[in-house]
Order: C-alpha cells, then structure tokens, then sequence
C-alpha cells in the first residue's frame, strides 16, 4: 500500500495497492513517459526522526527543504515512507542506544514493504552517524546509507549513491559550506511551522570540556556570515515568523563575517536582527559562561526584543569538578555573570544544565551544586547523569561514580531545581505580559503561547490570536506552565502578523 499526492493539490491524497509490475503496466499506457515518472517522483514521501538538541530539529527540517525539489513530501507515519532517515544524537549513551532500538523497528518497516514490492530506504544522520561511521551498517545491515552533520547538503546525491552501490557512508568533514547548498524553505513549509523559529548561526566547539563527544561529532567552531542569517531571517518574517531563536553549539562564541568581511560578535549579529521588520522577540541558546562578554551583557539592556531568558550551563557547583570538566570558569566567575545580566535586566530568567556524577565527585561537590542552584534561582534547568563518552577525556579518568550514586544525586538535584522553578512561576501570578500564541490549545477555545520567560501560557482566546502578541494576566501557576486570561477584559492590546 502506498500513498500518492495528487500533483498540484498536495493536500489531497488517496491510498493505492500497487506492486511494481503493475506500475510498469500502467505507466506504459501513459503517452508521456516523463510524466508519469515525475507523478512516480511526486509520490516520494519522507519520515524524519529527531532525536536530542534543537540543532538536529533545525538540520532536519533543512533536510526536508533539501529533499522537497526531489519530489520528497514529509509523512508522520515511517510505514508509509519511501526514505527513512533517523538524525540522531550522541550526546549521552542513552541517546546513541535509543537510535539502534528505533533501527530495529525501521528494519521491520522495510522488511513489510519489500514484501509489498514497495522499496523503502533508511538513512542514518547526525552525531552517532558521525561517530560511529561503518559500525552502524554492520550492526543494522538494514541501515542503506550514513551521513554525518557536515554533508547534508549532499543528500539527493548521496541517496543515488546508495541506490547504485547498495550501501554509501559518508562522514567526512567537507569543505564546502552546506548551508552554501542547503535549499530554502517554502513559504508552505515555513508557516506550517509555526511563528517561532530557530536560526542556526554556528556550529562546532572548540571548548573541549572533558565529558563532551560535540567538538568530535560537530567539528571545529564554525560561524555563518551575518548577511547569510539576515536573508534567511528575513524569508522567515516574510513567511509570518514572529520569534527567532538563534542556535549554536556554542552560540555565543558566534564571530561570523560582516559585510565588510571582518567579524561580527553575538551582540552585533542580535542588534541586526532586531531592525529586521516583523521579528518580535529574539532569543539565543545555547550559551557558555566564558563567552558572555560585556557586549553580550548589555545587548540584554539595550535590546528591546531580546526575551528576558537566557540558557546558560554551569553544570557543577564545585570548583574542583569544573577544574576536572575543563569548563575554564569557577563557580565565582558563573555568580559574577549572573549578578552583572541581573544589574542589566532585574527580572532574566535563568535556566542551565547540570552534570551529576562526574568522575571524582564527592558528597560536598555535590553539595556545592546544591548550594548554587538556590543561590542563583534558576526558573528550570535539565540535569543529567554523568555518561562516559567514548574517546572522550573523562571516559579515561579513574574513579567512575557508581550508578546508584549517580540516580540518588540525580534525584536530590531535580527536587532543588523543582523547587527553584514552582517558585519562578509562583512569582507571575498576578502579573500582566505578553504571550506570543503559538498554537491551538487541547481544550476547545484555548491557545498556548510563550510568556518572554520562555514559559508555555495556556490562554482561553479567539483563534484570530494565532502568531499574534497579546497581553496576559496570569491567574494559575502549575509546575510546568502558566494559566491565564487575555488583559483588559478580552480588549487585547495586540502586536504582531496583521496586528
Ligand atoms: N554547549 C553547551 C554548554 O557548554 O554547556 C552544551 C551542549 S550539550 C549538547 C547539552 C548538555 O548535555 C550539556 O550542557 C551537558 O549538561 C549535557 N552533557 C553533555 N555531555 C554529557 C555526558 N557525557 N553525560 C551527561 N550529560 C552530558
Ligand atoms: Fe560540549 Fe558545550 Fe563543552 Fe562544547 S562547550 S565541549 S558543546 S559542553
């Protein structure tokens, strides 16, 4: 079985049996060849799954914009697909081992389809594509074709490749830019996905803390000229795109050309796409501590669209266990640039990321993580289990954390950082701000939208809000979200698309 788009009304699709012999006899009674090989083409239809940071949801969805002038239409359901790719994520054991259980299913997927006669391709991408290379195919022979994050640009010819050779793996780090070829979305494509967007503007890391495979997976600090970000910026304004999230590895180390050709900081690049009409609210993640440079600081003063929220990792309170990561801060460095973004902008919300576990940690560096959890009050953070990383410089060290320890401390760490945010939230109750709607609400009638503490705020309000701005009244703190009413008794003071 498979599913066919009717060329020009995509929207519109039927389910036929076919087999390939009976597609041969059809198509031979078409006049024109061609034609019917380009509807053939037409019926492609294309699975993506996303696995970790919000960098491989960005380089997935330009895969698809990639694929979409090959005749690659994007399906939510894998066992209708004709191209399976998986881009995955190798950042912690837990997310490399997911990809392999998910190539179990695929590999049954595939196996249903050929004995349809129906041909379905699985492609393994991003960081465990990059670090584990031919492995993958020898673990998984279903797996056709491997690619690593530098050569997605590559894909329709990678893909002929592996239709012509049987396998193709392709982990180089090319030198040629890939967002040089990476096609541009559609406007379709860019509404269907929403108001809010993320940008990614750098990539790579050449900071090499100890516990980390990005610098291995990723590459060396790369920047995107500032012209280049503007265009795609300003196609996604055009498209209706309100926010812009700004990403990068390492995204604050961002130095990419100016149009004079010499670089540019995160501050300059956040300034220019403030004047770009249209976008709202700018934010960028994810951040490092040593890049949070004076510029960087007062951008969150001087900037009226930059959300007060900023994502900044700090991962240990110990001094020691920072040395031992090669995170190049100590704690005393991290409260200085929390006290000096707070001198700017009194009400930023911080959220980071925290490691337990790290090899060599003891019960008091670990209460030194504790202590500044409550000494900061972040509005959230995620943590995590320390994870040797193979090749990794920590992977080596003696005095590996037993799991046990590694679960309870993980445990005592979420509840401080639990408490941290019911507290945050608590503190808008009663407060009037803007909600940017994002999308339409579980309920009948309501919406969901982002508070500019990055929060999801669900709204009882007229669907006309939909990408708009709107002032809110929160009226219910939950855990993970926030209630409110529209302010000025349904009168919204409205900004944004149309407003
Ligand atoms: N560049 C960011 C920074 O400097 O903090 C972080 C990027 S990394 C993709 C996201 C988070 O994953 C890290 O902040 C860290 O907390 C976590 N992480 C990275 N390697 C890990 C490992 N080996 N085990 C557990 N968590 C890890
Ligand atoms: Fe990994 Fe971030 Fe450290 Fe780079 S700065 S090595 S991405 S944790």
């Amino acid at each position: 079985m498979s599913q066919f788009s009717f060329a020009g009304n995509p929207a519109k699709t039927v389910e036929i049996a076919w087999t390939r012999p009976v597609w041969s006899k059809l198509s031979s009674g078409y006049k024109d060849l061609d034609a019917a090989k380009s509807r053939m083409k037409d019926a492609r239809k294309l699975y993506i799954k996303s696995f970790g940071c919000q960098m491989n949801v960005y380089d997935s969805r330009r895969m698809a914009d990639t694929l979409a002038p090959e005749g690659y239409a994007e399906t939510e359901a894998a066992d209708d697909a004709d191209l399976i790719i998986l881009n995955t994520c190798h950042i912690r054991e837990k997310a490399a081992e997911k990809v392999y259980s998910e190539l179990g299913r695929m590999r049954r997927l595939k196996a249903a389809a050929g004995a349809a006669g129906r041909r379905v391709t699985i492609a393994v991408a991003g960081c465990v594509a990059q670090a584990e290379g031919e492995e993958i195919v020898r673990r998984a022979p279903a797996v056709d074709l491997v690619f690593g994050p530098q050569s997605y640009h590559r894909l329709p010819d990678l893909l002929a490749r592996a239709a012509r050779d049987g396998k193709a793996v392709d982990t180089e780090f090319p030198p040629d830019d890939k967002f040089d070829h990476l096609a541009a979305p559609t406007s379709a494509a860019i509404r269907a996905r929403g108001v809010a967007a993320f940008v990614t503007v750098q990539e790579g890391c050449d900071k090499f803390c100890t516990f980390c495979v990005v610098p291995y997976t990723r590459g060396a600090e790369v920047s995107r000229p500032v012209g280049k970000i503007v265009a795609e910026i300003e196609r996604l304004a055009d498209a209706g795109v309100r926010e812009i999230t700004l990403i990068g590895q390492n995204v604050n180390a961002y130095h990419g050309a100016g149009p004079d050709g010499r670089p540019r900081s995160l501050a300059a690049l956040l300034e220019r796409v403030s004047r770009i009409g249209g976008i709202e609210r700018l934010r960028y993640t994810t951040s490092h501590p040593r890049d949070m440079d004076d510029a960087l600081i007062a951008a969150h003063r001087e900037l009226p669209k930059l959300m007060p929220q900023l994502h900044l990792p700090v991962q240990s309170g110990s001094d020691r266990i920072l040395a031992a990561m090669n995170r190049r801060h100590t704690r005393a460095d991290y409260l200085d640039i929390v006290a000096r973004l707070r001198a700017v902008r009194p009400d930023l919300a911080l959220t980071s990321d925290f490691i337990v576990g790290f090899p060599g940690e003891s019960e008091g560096d670990f209460a030194d993580t504790l202590s500044l959890v409550r000494e900061v009050g972040f509005s959230g953070a995620f943590s995590f289990k320390y994870s040797p990383r193979p090749g990794t410089p920590g992977a080596a060290l003696q005095e590996q954390i037993d799991e046990e320890i590694k679960s309870e401390r993980l445990q005592r760490l979420q509840a401080e950082i639990d408490r941290g945010q019911a507290a945050f939230n608590g503190s808008c109750l009663g407060r009037t701000f803007d909600v940017l709607f994002e999308k339409t609400g579980r309920h009948a009638g309501q919406l969901v939208g982002r508070s500019p503490y990055l929060q999801p705020v669900q709204v009882t309000a007229p669907a006309a809000l939909l990408g708009r701005i709107a002032s809110v009244t929160i009226t219910e703190a939950a855990s993970n979200s926030l209630f409110g009413a529209l302010a000025g008794a349904g009168e919204p003071a409205l900004a944004g698309a149309g407003a």
